[in-house]
């Protein structure tokens, strides 16, 4: 059995800051094949910032990455931090992960996803703060994003 951390949007929980999903077929596709065990998980709602909730962005400061709001009102990188740490320490006392399926271009989740000055301009990417824990606390698993979710099932497993 292969076990795949995927975000929760892609299978179709309505957890984006919209209110919205995000389901993707090539992670429903894993969710119906009997040898794979998906763990779902949202950061963000994790991390308590509700739903809807208003946009959150990595913003670089210094040689730290940032969460805050779009709008810069809020600074929810403690909260997601935490929330991350937590679930990385849940899936280890599991029995850990082989791989995980993120969420493209989120500021929680992409692998590599917009990164911006105070002023809103972009200035290149970065990980989001739980695609950045989950490779710290399990650096031989498997990342993916939706684009190539489809090929997270290895051949020996088809
Ligand atoms: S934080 Fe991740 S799982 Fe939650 S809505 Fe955003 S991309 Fe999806």
């Amino acid at each position: 059995m292969k076990r795949l951390c995927v975000s929760a949007c892609l299978l179709g929980v309505p957890c984006r800051w919209k209110g919205d999903a995000k389901p993707c077929e090539a992670v429903q596709r894993l969710a119906d094949d009997p040898r794979v065990e998906l763990v779902p998980f949202c950061p963000e709602l994790a991390a308590g910032l509700g739903c809807p909730r208003p946009p959150i962005e990595l913003v670089a400061d210094g040689a730290r990455v940032r969460a805050l709001r779009v709008d810069r009102t809020g600074d929810a990188t403690g909260v997601l931090r935490a929330a991350c740490e937590a679930e990385a320490e849940a899936l280890a006392r599991a029995g850990g992960v082989d791989g995980f399926v993120l969420k493209s271009r989120s500021p929680s989740c992409g692998l590599a996803s917009p990164l911006h000055d105070m002023q809103g301009r972009e200035t290149g990417t970065a990980p989001g703060l739980w695609a950045s824990v989950a490779r710290e606390r399990f650096p031989a698993a498997e990342f993916r994003d939706e684009t190539t979710a489809g090929k997270a099932t290895p051949p020996s497993l088809r």
